[in-house]
């Protein structure tokens, strides 16, 4: 039967995914929802981390596999016997994961046998965890009698461009073939965090990658919104386990999340935002600890642009960051050493978080696992450098974000008044790469202190609240 197309995406990660429990009230929240919608599922929580531990461990030692087999087989069974309550669809969700956990030991065991993963095997092992989420609430959501159905990735015809370990979309591949698979059914189960190759394998988007299927989904049906549920409370003005009163942020723009996200708030993964933008296509974010029945959202990012009477809307930080700099008189001009520093860490697929140079040296921001390697590509590279090569790895970085911030004379001096009043040292600085976010590296050891100062001086106007 022909249903209408679903106008909402809501997406459901493994933050909401620890228990029966949390099966029972995503089942619940969707049933709030009353109209068809598009389902998209994150693996169980730590699930995705076990797999990856399985992949590496197996290398050397058989025996891991079937006792990861048989622990997930355990785990889910128990979830199986908790929240389907048919016994036709249990046996069905049954059947569906003893199936995938063979196939799942069937791959590790060629990673045992070849003693290494190529990129195809680890990108479908990981995959199972979305698939098993997706047969459990699938099967739930049949046995509350209503119109579900789970469709995998190759079903649906979410074709990639064939990148494992962090693909993208081929909306032109794909558009037609999802609408159509998705206008059949009132509610499709979707499993997220991967898509298909056009040579028919699996290919992740990246760790965190499921908001980006949700996205990109959102954006093949033209949705309303895309609703990503998760269990904190919206985008707020810092993180609340570092800082006392902050505040939420009920509206941001999607530059304002993408910088967000891109330095460290750990709320949307940062590509959700890409394939929503040209049909601004709003995300709204729930707290899914709040639900009671119906559907309020805790922060919404769309195309708005506001300028808050604060400036800055947010402060956050990544520890995940180390500088490779290379120094040395005219450096920074010469011409040839960053295109060949660049060249170097790309083929190794060693992303570039950031670069600031100057005259005497060239900067490089990287995450701190890929520190040590680039720092060894680049003695190979340029051994005439190699006195001039550090690498810096207890530094964090803090990032002030909002709309208006490159345009508020006086901005700068006052974030870094209110770090220098702790006397903390600030390092590299860039303002200007966007035009919301500003930040600045400090030693580890300050991290806190800082994101507290600028938070206290910015967002509680000096006022502690109560
Ligand atoms: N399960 C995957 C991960 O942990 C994808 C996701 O949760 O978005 O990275
Ligand atoms: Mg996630």
């Amino acid at each position: 039967m022909t249903q209408q197309m679903p106008r909402i995406v809501a997406k459901f990660g493994g933050s909401n995914l620890k228990s029966a429990a949390d099966l029972h009230h995503i089942g619940d929240i969707i049933e709030a929802y009353q109209q068809p919608i598009v389902i998209v599922v994150s693996a169980f929580f730590g699930v995705t981390n076990f797999l990856q531990e399985m992949l590496w461990k197996c290398r050397t030692d058989e025996q891991t596999i079937l006792a990861g087999a048989d622990f997930l087989k355990n785990m889910k069974q128990e979830l199986v016997n908790s929240v389907i309550s048919d016994p036709i669809l249990r046996a069905e969700a049954f059947e569906k994961i003893d199936f995938r956990l063979r196939q799942m030991t069937r791959y590790l065991l060629g990673v045992h046998y070849m003693g290494d993963a190529p990129s195809f095997a680890e990108d479908t092992v990981l995959s199972y965890g979305e698939q098993f989420s997706a047969a459990i609430l699938s099967g739930l959501l049949k046995s509350r009698g209503l119109e579900a159905e789970e469709l995998l990735p190759d079903t649906l015809g979410l074709i990639t461009d064939g990148e494992f370990g962090n693909a993208t979309v081929d909306f032109s591949a794909s558009c037609q073939l999802v609408r159509k698979a998705l206008s059949k059914h009132s509610f499709a189960v979707i499993p997220g965090f991967y898509g298909i190759s056009p040579a028919g394998k699996i290919n992740l988007f990246g760790r965190g990658g499921s908001d980006y299927s949700a996205a990109a989904l959102a954006r093949i049906i033209q949705a309303e919104s895309l609703d990503v549920w998760k269990d904190v409370n919206g985008f707020m003005s810092a993180d609340p386990k570092l800082v006392r009163n902050v505040r939420q942020i009920p509206e941001i723009s999607y530059t304002e999340a993408a910088e967000l996200a891109y330095f460290g708030a750990k709320i949307l993964h940062p590509r959700t935002m890409e394939p929503l933008l040209d049909d601004s296509i709003p995300i709204r974010i729930f707290d899914s600890r709040k639900f009671r029945g119906s559907l309020k959202a805790a922060s919404i990012v769309h195309e708005k642009r506001e300028i808050h009477s604060t400036i800055i809307k947010s402060v956050t930080y990544s520890d995940d960051f180390g500088v490779l700099q290379l120094a040395g008189p005219g450096v920074g001009i010469k011409p040839g050493i960053l295109a060949m520093l660049t060249r170097e860490l790309d083929r190794r697929g060693i992303n570039i978080k950031s670069v600031i140079t100057a005259q005497t040296s060239i900067n490089i921001l990287l995450s701190l696992n890929d520190l040590e390697l680039a720092a060894d590509l680049t003695r190979r590279a340029a051994p005439e450098l190699v006195k001039n090569i550090t690498v810096q790895d207890d530094v964090a970085l803090i990032a002030v974000v909002g709309e208006g911030i490159l345009e508020t004379p006086g901005l700068a001096a006052k974030v870094f008044g209110a770090v220098y009043e702790k006397r903390i040292n600030v390092q590299i600085i860039s303002m200007g790469a966007s035009p919301v976010a500003a930040y600045f590296l400090v030693d580890q050891k300050d991290r806190t202190e800082a994101v507290r100062a600028i938070h206290h001086s910015f967002i509680n106007n000096g006022v502690e609240r109560v």
